[in-house]
């Protein structure tokens, strides 16, 4: 293991230094000091090499999309990312996928300020297990469960392009649905705005009718969408055709926008924050008293296309 001991340095080129980390890598534990009146906000994910991302994608992406799915979570939970640990495992102590694995991971990790304090380094089959931690001042923390009959839900972004991309891996499509497979941004920015007046919310990773209907069951409602209303790209609509993109919106995963709901009255309000953010929203439809999730067009009549299916197992 000598090999892994002399490339752990690369843990610690990071350009981002916080002074609220007393104690960074190289003991045994990190100390880090948590400002009074704000709560810590936990959350991990592991990406399996395979599962998660293609086997052939490039290790700069991967060390992107590690980061990007966690900030992701802090996201949807408003919080301001601040300081991230991972656990690395890889086949063989190979040098220069690990200097290409930081470079993609710290350029994310520096643009939100977020400092890597641990890290450790096994032999295995290529998995990358990063947990991030976030700050929210007090009970001001978006959850799942407070969306109610009547408040209107929203999502950022475009939808489908990821899930787009996935099914079209090693094929020459547009270059910016590729990268929003590989280099999704996590919405940091209208997460920590919409601690002031979302409801509930989430973070699509596994697909827009999959994580709507979190929100649904957390909050003990229903809702019904419009998908006319869904935000398609013009790249996947020149892509592929409607029915195909649509299916994509409501079910392909990978996208990391946010789902959000808003009660009715504060629509104006919602649209004050978010100017001058760095990615739109859309309405897409409304919560009901009545379970379930019902999906329609503009003219009322039920959606009957397909939905991309996505199974985690
Ligand atoms: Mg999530």
């Amino acid at each position: 293991m000598n090999e892994f001991s002399l490339i752990r340095h690369y843990f610690a080129t990071q350009t981002t230094q916080r002074s609220d980390v007393t104690l960074g890598i190289g003991d045994d534990g990190a100390i880090i000091d948590i400002p009074s009146g704000y709560q810590l906000v936990i959350t991990t994910d592991t990406l399996v090499a395979g599962v998660h991302f293609p086997v052939n994608t490039q290790p700069t992406d991967i060390g992107h999309k590690a980061l990007a799915v966690n900030l992701s979570d802090l996201a949807a939970m408003g919080a301001t990312p601040a300081w991230v640990t991972l656990a690395l495992t890889m086949p063989s102590a190979d040098r220069l996928w690990i200097g290409h694995f930081c470079t993609g991971l710290f350029r994310l990790a520096d643009a939100h300020q977020v400092a890597l304090i641990g890290g450790d380094l096994t032999r295995g089959p290529l998995s990358i297990t990063i947990q991030a931690m976030g700050l929210i001042p007090t009970n001001q923390a978006l959850k799942r469960s407070g969306a109610k009959p009547g408040d209107l839900i929203y999502v950022t972004g475009t939808l489908g392009d990821a899930g787009y991309a996935l099914n079209h891996l090693n094929k020459s499509i547009d270059v910016s649905l590729i990268e929003r497979l590989n280099k999704p941004a996590p919405r940091v920015e209208i997460g920590k705005k919409l601690r002031r007046i979302a409801t509930a919310a989430i973070d699509i990773s596994d697909g827009l009718c999959a994580d709507l209907s979190h929100i649904l069951a957390a909050s003990q409602v229903g809702a019904r969408v419009n998908v006319d209303l869904l935000p398609l790209s013009k790249e996947l609509l020149k892509a592929t055709d409607r029915a195909s993109a649509l299916s994509l919106a409501l079910g392909a995963g990978d996208d990391y926008e946010l789902c959000f709901t808003v009660s009715a009255d504060q629509q104006e309000n919602l649209a004050r924050l978010l100017t001058n953010t760095d990615c739109n929203h859309s309405y897409i439809g409304t919560i009901t008293a009545e379970p379930g999730l019902v999906l329609h067009y503009d003219n009322h009549s039920l959606f009957q296309g397909a939905i991309h299916g996505y199974q985690h197992f």
